[in-house]
């Protein structure tokens, strides 16, 4: 079951929440303020990324959900 991070907008709360393949940020809401549908952020499995850079390096192949075929 991947691990999938999210970002609130509205009070900027970052949490993890583990989801199956298939579930989308509808289905997630902020614990801390309760906002529904936060923003699905892509930076997994890193906790070291300063800043919002373009952090989002693709390895090919490299594991993870890659089931879309
Ligand atoms: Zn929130």
């Amino acid at each position: 079951m991947p691990l999938y991070e999210y970002r609130c907008p509205d009070c900027g709360h970052r949490f993890e929440v583990l989801q199956r393949l298939g579930e989308g940020a509808e289905d997630v809401t902020c614990p801390s303020c309760g906002r529904p549908a936060p923003e699905k952020q892509f930076s997994t499995f890193s906790s070291s990324s300063t800043g919002d850079g373009g952090g989002f390096s693709a390895g090919a192949g490299c594991g993870g959900g890659g089931g879309f075929t």
